[in-house]
């Protein structure tokens, strides 16, 4: 996953710029972080890169004893959701080369890294990390100078100036393309050398965005960062290769023939949205959360009807998503079969590539991502694509990879969402569903009006006399080692999406199930006061979801009902309204919120960036 930022051009506080940068990228992982500039102090030829690196969250600014407040035109930032070494100050990124000349920052997974690191370690390369990596910068050394083996030994100190004033065999840029060409997986570099005034990337599968200002330009993960400073971008396509210096030279790879950059004006609108009032980003989005409802129910009938049509005339239809958006995925499955007598297939994403070959011409696929980013989704569409699929992706994140891989755009409409748990994005997801499956029947009003009571009932289940119940009930819960959900139907997905709130933001072990499975082996997990959440609207699945309450109460179970009904089975209850499908926005509403108040009950001080997780994610 991770986010790169990096500058170059006449302003003097690239540092500033670079950190600023990566604030906004955070999302993408913050494992820890780093950033190297290029000491502009120095008078000699070959010049050094002075690094800093972290572990933990980015500060909320720069320390002043930072090495890195020095005046610079030329920096690269990371910060890491690691894959290869543990979360430590040698792992974090840019790494070096054995002179300290080239810094690179990555996203990715290189997969033949083992291979190319024995061979580099043979050929005298010192390494200090467990990264994938750090094989990156001595790989483009080896290639400009291999003829500097004897040179290549700490031993002699931060006298002996490892700078090396042999002439390089290649030039920065033709190592930088022929390093970038051995690399194998997905994979996204932002390369520097301090003796030259130019920043390099390449990238075959994450996303990088290059911002063109006047007298300087800008590399991102997203083009958030830079839109602050530019609208012009450039959204690098796979097997390209860019050189940010006096001039800006687009290659193709591998061959590294020019060609010519499309510029992209950036014409959406990228948010910095602030807490506010409210003491975590969670807490703020699940309050957002009515609004983004009813906008759904109120100004997306075009895109409604857009959707129906293109789903009428399909040759089959995939929805594909990941987390939190693979249940509203699945949530639609059974929307579109019951309202719209509509068989649609559902898988998570990086399932999609074993069950997708029978994708042709008028298959439509149906990506659904709050990023847009996530590589499991982005991946086995592109391949659908090339097969002639027609791709209509369900995003929260304009610009982003399948906003632009997408031959239609719907887009979610929830704002920035910042905490990393994901909660108005899936709102708005199974909203535009369940407003779509009704518009395939052409009665898109019946939808409004249940998504309207839906918001107001959320409204409702946050004022804070039904908070302050679900609080406490978060209290009496606090010391279970897990929880479980049932449901039937529709509310199956309510509580595999309910099971996964709990899981990410408190780190209780918690699972959904559907409700009939449960004697097929789940109830041997019943123990005695094993809470037990049943979702039970008031459908056709309530009488037998209640008979599986009544099983799990028999065994001991301390039974937590969430819907429109009561039930003495019930030890404790949480109304919603009723509201056909859309009773499950409600039910939802109430299981964020018991996932948020369990956390803060057992002393998680940050639900907003729960341990390990990064809000996109764009490693496989
Ligand atoms: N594989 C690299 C690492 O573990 C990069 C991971 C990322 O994309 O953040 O450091």
């Amino acid at each position: 996953m991770c986010g790169i930022f990096g500058y170059i051009g006449k302003k003097t506080n690239a540092t500033e710029i670079v950190f600023g940068g990566l604030k906004t990228l955070e999302y993408r992982g913050y494992d820890s972080w780093g950033i190297a500039i290029k000491d502009q102090r120095s008078k000699i030829k070959d010049q050094r890169l002075i690094v800093e690196k972290e572990t933990g969250k980015l500060p909320n600014a720069l320390p002043k004893s930072s090495i890195l407040n020095l005046q610079s035109s030329l920096a690269i930032g990371h910060t890491r959701w690691a894959t290869h070494g543990g979360v430590t100050v040698a792992n974090a990124h840019p790494h070096l080369d054995c002179f300290k000349q080239i810094a690179v920052v990555h996203n990715g997974i290189i997969e033949n890294f083992q291979e190319l690191k024995k061979k580099l370690a043979k050929q005298g390369h010192i390494f200090h990390s467990q990264t994938d990596t750090e094989i990156v910068p001595h790989l483009i050394e080896e290639i400009m100078n291999p003829s500097s083996l004897s040179e290549r030994s700490e031993s002699k100190g931060e006298n002996q100036t490892s700078l090396r004033q042999a002439q390089a065999k290649k030039e920065f840029t033709t190592a930088v393309r022929e390093a970038f060409n051995q690399l194998q997986g997905m994979n996204a570099i932002v390369a520097a050398y301090a003796p030259s005034n130019e920043i390099i990337a390449a990238k075959n599968g994450s996303p990088l965005a290059v911002g063109i200002g006047k007298d300087e330009l800008f590399i991102a993960s997203d083009a958030s960062g830079i839109s602050e400073y530019t609208k012009d971008v450039i959204f690098l396509a796979d097997h390209q290769m860019i050189i940010l210096g006096e001039k800006l030279k687009l290659l193709k790879l591998p061959n590294g023939k020019a060609i010519k950059p499309e510029i992209t004006k950036l014409t959406w609108h990228f948010e910095n949205t602030e807490k506010g009032n409210y003491p975590h980003f969670i807490l703020k989005e699940i309050h957002e959360q009515p609004n983004v409802i009813k906008h759904i129910a109120l100004a997306y009938s075009d895109e409604a009807k857009k959707l129906a049509k293109l789903i009428k005339k399909a040759f089959g239809t995939f929805m594909l998503g990941c987390g939190t958006a693979s249940y509203a995925g699945l949530a639609g499955t059974y929307l579109f079969s019951s309202i719209a007598r509509k068989h649609i297939n559902f898988t998570i994403g990086s399932e999609f590539k074993y069950l997708e070959d029978y994708v042709q011409k008028g298959t439509l696929v149906i990506p659904i991502s709050q990023s847009g980013e996530t590589i499991d989704v982005v991946e086995p569409v592109e391949k659908a694509r090339k097969k002639g699929a027609t791709i209509a992706a369900l995003v929260n994140v304009p610009g982003s990879t399948l906003y632009r891989q997408a031959d239609h755009k719907f887009l979610l409409g929830a704002g920035q969402e910042k905490a990393v748990v994901a909660t108005k994005s899936f709102m708005s997801m199974f909203s535009i569903l369940f407003l779509t499956a009704y518009t395939i029947i052409d009665k898109p009003q019946d939808a409004k009006k249940q998504l309207l009571i839906a918001a107001e009932n959320i409204n409702m289940i946050l004022k804070d006399k039904n908070k302050a119940k679900i609080k406490k009930l978060a209290e009496e819960i606090k010391k279970s080692e897990h929880i479980y959900l049932l449901g039937r139907g529709l509310a199956y997905a309510t509580a595999l999406e309910a099971a996964l709130k709990i899981k990410e933001t408190s780190y209780v072990h918690a699972e959904g199930f559907a409700g009939g499975e449960l004697k097929h082996g789940v109830i041997a997990l019943i123990e005695k006061a094993t809470p037990c959440i049943i979702f039970a609207p008031d459908d056709d699945t309530y009488e037998e979801i209640i008979s599986n309450a009544q099983e799990v109460k028999a065994r001991g179970g301390f039974i937590i009902g969430i819907g429109p009904k009561n039930n003495e089975v019930f030890d404790r209850f949480i109304q919603t309204a009723s509201c056909r499908e859309a009773t499950l926005l409600g039910q939802i509403a109430v299981a964020q919120l018991l996932a948020y108040y369990l956390a803060l009950a057992r002393g998680i001080k940050d639900p907003d960036k729960p341990r390990n997780l990064a809000k996109s994610v764009t490693v496989k």
